[in-house]
């Protein structure tokens, strides 16, 4: 399908109508007194340029294969919404709450390295934003996987079971990590069909943020020259999340370059919380970067197992392009192109260069602070200039021999609590030069209070993170197998398990320590590519 650039107009009848309606923009269903929520769009009113007004197309008989509460209450949402049908049929496309004013938003981007001209939400669409009362945080709310659009391409504008209980956990375990992130609200199976490699299963995540705002939506506007509604795109990002850009007086008050470095910053943060816990993303290209600076559209992403800074996470990712250690180039690389797209509107060059610097200045110092924090140190010990070396020390042990990054951490925090250095240095066979690493460390805790270090390290340093072959398992389970040659059972129990476990993932959770042991064997094998 050509894609519109621009247009409501664009909305035809080609897109199912939610229970039988054909006009886009109708009254949907009054569900709304029973989730407690009200809905409006501010997105919507920056004037259809910006999106295209669509029905989701409706899945299917759907079943709920995972909620998440906290996502629910975070919105406001009542207690027990997901028990009703309403929730259900809302949440996978086959209803709307009022004021609910579903769209399509057109963007553009690089994608890997390349500049692809016009995507869009190809399979997401944009429900509207919750208005909770009081009116303190406001959530726009997205499902992904709801139909075509006219930025679909030649895709299906579906997503299939297995990336979506992947993103539907991730997102939940990053927030439980205390990274910024999409949330997730439910995910929802359906036994449709859906072509990709093989034969697979429809899914809608439910997915909720303050904004989906990319750096993809001001590059379509800045490639289009279409410099009026760039405007409007940044003056409506800056007012509702960045204000402060407003009144600053860096850059001679000059606020779309403040609101550039702010970006630059987020995005430092972001990068620095990477890899400090050891995610790959797999697929940074700039219509997959948040203006927030949240993490966005999961997809090949992964855990690290064993420290290999150049793991490569993206089966489809040939040339190791958004290898683990290139995610921070990359993020500069694609705040590079923010920066271009901004460049009407910031109107000196060298103004946008310096704003983008903030990210070389910020990075270093974000990614050393979350590191002084896995190694107990931050906020209990000034910096020493001894520290980059004991951070570099460590990192160069794992990688020789690609020592499991999560256990290490964990071990490391319960040998400060027990002075027991075994479990750690079992991870070794490098002992003598892990020892001189460990005598290092000791010496610099020297006058560091043990009990406080123990503490800031097992608050710091998760137990449980969601592997690839942890999620595997929850996804195989809940595809079901045949049982006794006759129905397939369906067991949607480990994503429950796993939701559990990883929103609270520096807890010990007694009785769950195989969620938290060395992958299998098998779990190097598995691939994931972009294919979802
Ligand atoms: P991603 O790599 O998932 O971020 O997707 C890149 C672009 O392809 C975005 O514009 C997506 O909306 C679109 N896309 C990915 N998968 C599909 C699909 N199955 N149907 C329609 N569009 C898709
Ligand atoms: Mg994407």
């Amino acid at each position: 399908m050509t894609s519109p650039s621009n247009a409501e107009t664009a909305a035809s009848s080609a897109f199912a109508p939610v229970n039988g309606r054909n006009d886009p923009a109708a009254p949907a269903e009054s569900f709304g007194s029973e989730s407690g929520l009200h809905f409006d769009n501010r997105f919507a009113a920056l004037g259809s340029a910006f999106f295209t007004r669509l029905q989701p197309t409706p899945l299917i008989d759907p079943y709920w294969v995972g909620c998440s509460d906290a996502t629910a209450r975070l919105v406001g949402l009542d207690a027990g919404w997901f028990a009703s049908d309403a929730a259900l049929g809302v949440l996978t496309g086959n209803a709307l709450l009022p004021g609910m004013a579903p769209l399509a938003s057109v963007y553009s981007g690089h994608q890997f390295g390349v500049w692809a001209g016009q995507l869009g939400d190809g399979r997401a669409i944009l429900l509207g934003e919750t208005a909770a009362k009081p009116e303190t945080s406001r959530f726009e709310l997205q499902l992904k996987g709801a139909g075509r659009t006219p930025y679909s391409r030649m895709g299906d504008g579906r997503a299939v079971l297995r990336s979506s209980i992947r993103e539907f956990l991730c997102s939940e375990a990053m927030h439980g990590l205390g990274i910024p992130t999409t949330r997730a609200l439910s995910v929802a199976g359906s036994d449709a069909r859906v072509r990709r490699e093989e034969i697979e299963t429809a899914a809608v995540v439910a997915r909720v943020a303050p904004s989906f705002i990319r750096f993809g939506h001001f590059e379509h506007f800045a490639a289009n020259k279409q410099d009026g509604e760039l405007r409007t795109l940044a003056d409506f990002v800056i007012d509702n999340f960045y204000p402060a850009c407003r009144t600053t007086d860096r850059f001679g008050g000059n606020a779309y370059a403040a609101f550039l470095e702010a970006v630059s910053e987020r995005t430092a943060s972001l990068m620095a919380q990477w890899q400090a816990v050891g995610f790959c993303h797999g697929v940074m290209n700039t219509d997959n970067m948040s203006i927030l600076g949240l993490t966005i559209d999961y997809g090949p992403f992964q855990f690290l197992d064993g420290y290999d800074p150049q793991h490569i996470c993206n089966h489809s990712d040939t040339s190791g392009r958004y290898a683990f250690n290139q995610q921070p180039n990359v993020a500069y690389w694609n705040l590079f192109c923010l920066a271009q797209a901004l460049l009407p509107l910031i109107g000196d060059q060298e103004v946008a260069v310096a704003a983008l610097e903030s990210y070389k200045a910020q990075f270093p110092l974000a990614f050393e602070a979350r590191m002084r924090a896995k190694l107990g140190l931050e906020g209990l010990s000034e910096p020493a200039e001894s520290d980059r070396a004991l951070i570099e020390g460590a990192l160069k042990l794992l990688a020789a021999e690609k020592v499991d990054w999560t256990i290490f951490w964990r071990r490391l925090s319960h040998c400060v609590g027990d002075s027991n250095p075994e479990p750690v240095r079992d991870l070794f066979i490098d002992r003598a030069g892990f020892d001189a690493w460990l005598l290092l460390f000791s010496e610099r805790h020297n006058g560091v209070s043990r009990d406080a270090a123990n503490r800031l390290m097992l608050a710091t340093n998760p137990k449980f993170v969601l592997r690839n072959h942890l999620g595997q398992q929850a996804i195989e389970l809940a595809q079901g197998a045949p049982a006794a040659g006759l129905e397939t059972v369906k067991d949607f129990t480990g994503v429950a398990r796993l939701l559990t476990l990883l929103e609270t993932p520096f807890e010990e959770h007694p009785g769950f320590d195989p969620y938290a042991g060395f992958p299998p064997d098998w779990a190097s094998s598995i691939e994931i590519s972009c294919s979802s």
